[in-house]
């Protein structure tokens, strides 16, 4: 226990927790007396997943449920103890009722201290509805009927706070693989096991094999394979070599190494992971938000109903079951454990869902705009053609080429640096280096200006560029190299499409998305090649940002539309689209915060995955509801016609919270196989 709050002392925020309304039961914590169901939702720790070190009311919440239970278990125990002498001891006539008062009278403590304090507050809530209830069964010293309806509202309660603490187990395990004390490798070579939580930027950490890296880095010296699956849902290991990035909670498999630390805590795609776990699980749907807003009116309208029973029925027991049954945790409960469950099935995948609003609009994508380079292809280009002007040889342009690509990181630039590197070319030195994205980049070798980028770009820089594309690039990806106003040469490149691609389409089609469009900086013979393989009705080629943007305006129109991209240079096409989902995300902070939706994993098959899920979560959630809400209003009215016991309706009412919970927990499992070929389109 105590070594799990040193974890989140090492690989969460210390800052303040302002998160005190994201528990995982999503119930708005801010006016925790406000929720419908009329529980006191104060329990920080025990609920709470976020996984902060609750320090200071650290214990108080635990010890409240640890509460709870001891109440239900005396209590309960003595109000059944009450029956049983009722019934095998009837002349301890005394005994059994002094039993059952004693129960009572533990078991409805909690229930009407909470109420009590919400009327003090000045807010009339569901509480006061159970507690009346309970209440007036007292009145009627009818101590057994009131132990028992008590008891099944404490164990309702208890079950809720179960359900919440199940979605922070799932962030205590992301925790848990962050590990308490890293090696240090101190400047004069000496090694000294510190804390992780003061590990710095900087700092150098040896990481031996099987152990979890505590902080991101990058390896410094050193190979080996890394187990990703914990942050990317990959469970293929991943072969790392010095340069490369680590990555916080993933695990080193086979070889030592010395990492620089570069993140450490919460700036760690594990620490973004966290975060994002917590923010979708504050963020509210709209259904929720129409429960909240009439919570309010509720709870005087069932007193004024309760009250109108009574005046014509003059039948207490009648009153007391309505007032049992109208307590709508059903309803209350039926979003937030679905969306619970969803999250963290979609985060066991690689996917973060930034806000629960997304997953609700993932559920209504009908149409996909894909970007085309590292999207629907892998985006790992090859050169394989250099074509000089005259006298111009390929080493000249190549060496021209990679000089001003050096710090870019577009897909053309990585081919170009890559073969630049095989061929062990010296590169010259560069200044005033500048990318323009989707158009090209340009620095200054010496005296001359050198542009590398696409064809019309260099037509508007003054420089002249033939109209057409040579032929012999057909079917390549070109870009063109000029040094001051002459044009060196081109380049063509050639591109594959991931494997996923096609299989990922057709699993969309089938999940009831009706357009699939893809929009690409290239040449239009090439986005067609990539098209013609790909069932995509409409291609839209030479594309430059700002016109991206403008195509998903457009499609925006007719269709609720999500916009698939690398969030690095297709970031304003993501934020255009209704649902921007960024690939790749791991260790890439714009991609995380450019998009609505981030993949950890180039795998496509997550977005089919994702609308999957979110539209399973969607029936789900109204599976709920329509089941809490039939469940309410009908026992409401059979409490009204006098067809219903105060017993009877505690005892529902409690299951009815357990079908909720069980039903929500289907989602957990969701994308386990992460094959939807068996998978019915609709969900269940
Ligand atoms: P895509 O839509 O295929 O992802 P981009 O919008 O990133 O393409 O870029 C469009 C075009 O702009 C590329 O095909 C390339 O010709 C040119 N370009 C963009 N960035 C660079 C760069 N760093 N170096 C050379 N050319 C570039
Ligand atoms: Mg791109």
């Amino acid at each position: 226990m105590s070594e799990k709050h040193q974890h989140s002392g090492a690989c969460c925020h210390d800052h303040d927790h302002h998160h005190g309304s994201s528990c995982a039961c999503g119930h708005d914590h801010d006016h925790s007396s406000s929720c419908a169901c009329g529980h006191d939702h104060d329990h920080q720790d025990a609920t709470c997943i976020c996984g902060h070190d609750h320090k200071a009311e650290g214990g108080v919440g635990h010890d409240r449920s640890m509460g709870r239970v001891c109440f239900a278990l005396v209590g309960g125990i003595l109000t059944v103890n009450s029956f049983l002498l009722e019934k095998f001891l009837p002349e301890q006539e005394f005994a059994a009722s002094m039993s059952a008062l004693l129960g009572a009278f533990i078991l409805a403590l909690p229930i009407i201290i909470t109420a009590c304090k919400d009327l003090l507050r000045g807010k009339v809530y569901m509480n006061e509805l159970v507690a009346l209830a309970i209440l007036a069964a007292l009145v009627k010293a009818d101590f057994q009927t009131a132990g028992i309806i008590a008891f099944f509202l404490l164990v309702t309660i208890i079950l809720e706070t179960r359900t919440a603490s199940g979605a922070q187990r799932s962030i205590e395990a992301l925790i848990k693989l962050t590990p308490n004390t890293a090696h240090l490798i101190n400047p004069d070579g000496s090694e000294s096991e510190v804390q992780a939580s003061q590990l710095k930027i900087g700092d150098r950490i040896r990481i031996r094999p099987g152990e979890n890296f505590p902080v991101d880095g990058v390896i410094a010296t050193g190979e080996s394979t890394v187990n990703q699956a914990s942050i990317t849902g990959e469970s293929v290991p991943v072969e790392k070599s010095p340069g490369d990035d680590v990555f916080a909670g993933t695990q080193n498999l086979t070889g030592a190494m010395e990492i620089t630390v570069t993140k450490v805590g919460g700036d760690t795609t594990l620490g973004k992971v966290k975060d994002m776990i917590m923010q979708a699980e504050a963020s509210r749907t709209p259904v929720v938000r129409i429960i909240d807003r009439y919570a309010g009116y509720y709870t005087p309208t069932v007193l004024m109903v309760a009250w109108i029973t009574w005046w014509f029925s003059r039948d207490m027991n009648s009153v007391i079951a309505f007032l049992v049954i109208a307590c709508p945790c059903a309803v209350v409960l039926a979003t937030p454990t679905a969306v619970v469950a969803a999250v963290a099935a979609a985060a066991r995948m690689g996917i973060f869902i930034k806000n629960i609003s997304h997953l609700e609009l993932a559920s209504r994508i009908s149409a996909f705009v894909f970007d085309k380079t590292g999207t629907l292809t892998d985006g790992l280009l090859s050169v394989v053609k250099l074509q000089g002007n005259d006298g111009i040889t390929p080493a000249e342009l190549l060496r021209r080429a990679a000089s001003v690509e050096r710090v870019s990181n577009h897909p053309t630039a990585l081919a170009i640096m890559k073969l630049a590197k095989e061929a062990e070319l010296e590169l010259d030195e560069v200044s005033g280096f500048s990318e323009v994205h989707g158009r090209g980049v340009t620095g200054n070798c010496g005296q001359n200006v050198v542009r590398v980028g696409r064809g019309n770009w260099m037509r508007d820089a003054g420089i002249s560029v033939p109209d057409s594309d040579p032929d012999e690039a057909a079917g390549m990806s070109v870009v063109y190299v000029s040094c001051d106003d002459k044009l060196l040469g081109w380049i063509g490149f050639r591109d594959k499409i991931r494997k996923e691609s096609p299989v990922m389409l057709s699993d969309l089609r089938r999940l009831g998305v009706r357009y699939c469009a893809m929009v690409t900086g290239d040449r239009q013979s090439v986005a067609d090649e990539v098209a013609g393989k790909l069932s995509i009705d409409e291609v839209k080629a030479g594309c430059l940002p700002e016109t991206k943007v403008e195509f998903v305006e457009n499609v925006k129109r007719t269709h609720c539309v999500a916009v698939v991209g690398d969030g690095v240079n297709d970031a304003p096409a993501l934020a255009a689209g209704d649902l921007g989902i960024a690939m790749g995300a791991i260790g890439s902070d714009i991609a995380i915060n450019s998009a609505s939706v981030a993949l950890m994993t180039n795998d496509l098959r997550r977005i089919a995955m994702l609308i999957y899920l979110a539209k399973k979560s969607q029936v789900i959630i109204n599976q709920n509801l329509l089941f809490g809400m039939l469940f309410v209003f009908g026992g409401m009215i059979l409490s009204i016609v006098g067809m219903m016991t105060p017993i009877w309706a505690a005892v529902l009412h409690a299951g009815s919270t357990l079908i909720i919970i069980f039903n929500s927990a289907r989602l957990v499992r969701t994308g386990e196989e992460l094959t939807l070929a068996e998978t019915p389109a609709a969900g269940e």
